[in-house]
């Protein structure tokens, strides 16, 4: 962890405590070259659900990786950070709703899909043109972005 007071990357940690919400861990600090405290915060990021993949591997479900794709397909169109966030708190929460341990990639792109089409159009057009082709979040993200680092200026009109 790097020190935000000397930028050192050399700390110890006093003291570990997770948080009453069980899903977060408060790790006191102290840099062993400046000798300032502070203080991080870790969240976990296994939230019980494990998502199935089209080759069968399982990984766990990643508020990170659904809100990467959604940043992907809403590239250069208007959402704001605080809608986005709205939507992958609705999507999560309805993937808990529904499913118990494990929910399949398609399973989880369908309900992405579902809550992105209010959100926007083209983001919508864009994440299920993909996703359909790929069924996961890697590969969107990847062949997305590679499409929009090709296409340079973002123009979607093709
Ligand atoms: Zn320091």
């Amino acid at each position: 962890m790097r020190c935000p007071f000397c930028q050192h990357d050399n700390d110890r940690v006093l003291d570990t405590r997770a948080n009453e919400d069980g899903f977060s861990v408060r790790r006191r600090r102290c840099c062993n070259n400046c000798r300032r405290r502070f203080t991080t915060y870790e969240r976990v990021e296994e939230i019980g659900i494990r998502v199935i993949k089209k080759d069968l591997v399982r990984e766990p479900l990643s508020r990170e990786k659904i809100r990467g794709g959604i940043e992907t397909a809403c590239w250069k169109r208007p959402p704001s950070r605080e809608r986005i966030d709205s939507v992958v708190e609705g999507i999560v929460a309805e993937i808990h709703g529904q499913f118990e341990d494990e929910v399949s990639s398609r399973q989880v792109g369908e309900i992405v899909m579902k809550h992105l089409a209010p959100l926007d159009a083209v983001a919508f057009v864009r994440f299920a043109s993909v996703y359909q082709e790929f069924d996961s979040l890697d590969d969107f993200v990847n062949v997305l972005s590679g499409r929009q680092q090709a296409s340079g200026t973002g123009d979607t009109t093709s």
